[in-house]
This record gives C-alpha cells, structure tokens and sequence, in this order.
C-alpha cells in the first residue's frame, strides 16, 4: 500500500484499549541504519556480531534488539533480488558475447554467490529495524518486556 502522507505528518493510529499508544517510530532512518548494519534506534552501535547473528542489545545505546523474528524474511528477500538481477543480465551476457559456457557459469556463479552474501546481512539488518520501527514481536515495550514473549505461541 503506498503512503499518501506528508512529509512529517503523523498517520492516524487507532488508540489500543489504553488509550496510551507509545509515539511512533521513524521508519526510513531506522530502515536506513539497519541496511547500514547499525542499531536501529541510535545509528551507532553495530547490530550484529559476526556475519548475521543479531546482538542482544545495542552496546551503545542499549536498546534490546533480541526481539527481533527476521528468520527466513532476509533470505527470501535475497534470492528473490539476487534472481531478478541476475536472469535478465545472464541472458544479456549470452546473446551478446555468447561465451564459452564454463566461463559464463563461473563468472556467474561467482557473481550471484558474491551478492548474495553481500546483501544478505544488509537486508537482515533492514528487516530487525523494519520490526524495531513498526513496534512488531517484543519492541513494543508498551506491551510489557517479560509478558508479550511468553504469550506467544513457539514456533
Ligand atoms: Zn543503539
């Protein structure tokens, strides 16, 4: 659905039985930070250890990044991407330089596998703060830090 709203105009949420709904968080900046790799809420403290492990909390800020449920999301994404990119421009490379057929699978394989794992930690990090900004699974912490996690059902 697109966003017909105005440059900082606040979109009209439904008030939750509390009437106390927790203010909104900016999407693109946070979208921004997690493609950076960045905790979502301050920008600066890494988002992840090692190649795609989520840190339990931002070591600059502190802000508890553990909620998240990326799972197969980043991933998805990423074949779904790397697929669309890759198709046309392999058909491309063969009809106009018709290379040997052992060059074109490995320059291609190279190239797929190569973006793959480049986008791959970016769009992870673009999806927790996507969750973070949208106050989805535990980053509500209106609904309680402890209680919201054990009321939901394991999967
Ligand atoms: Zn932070």
């Amino acid at each position: 659905m697109p966003d017909t709203s105005l440059p900082g105009e606040r979109l009209a949420v439904p008030t939750d039985r509390s009437g106390s709904q927790p203010e909104e968080r900016p999407l693109r900046p946070a979208l921004i930070r997690g493609w950076r790799r960045r905790c979502p809420a301050c920008g600066g403290g890494p988002m992840l250890s090692g190649y795609l492990t989520v840190r339990d909390a931002c070591p600059a800020c502190h802000e508890d990044l553990h909620h998240h449920r990326a799972d197969d999301g980043p991933a998805y994404l990423t074949i779904l991407i790397v697929g669309h990119l890759m198709a046309p421009v392999i058909l491309w490379a063969f009809v106009t330089f018709r290379p040997d057929p052992l060059i074109l699978a490995s320059v291609f394989s190279v190239g797929t596998v190569a973006l793959s794992l480049w986008l791959l930690p970016r769009l992870k990090g673009a999806f927790v703060a996507l969750q973070w900004a949208k106050r989805m699974h535990g980053f509500d912490e209106a609904a309680g830090s402890g209680a919201a996690r054990g009321g939901a059902a394991g999967s």
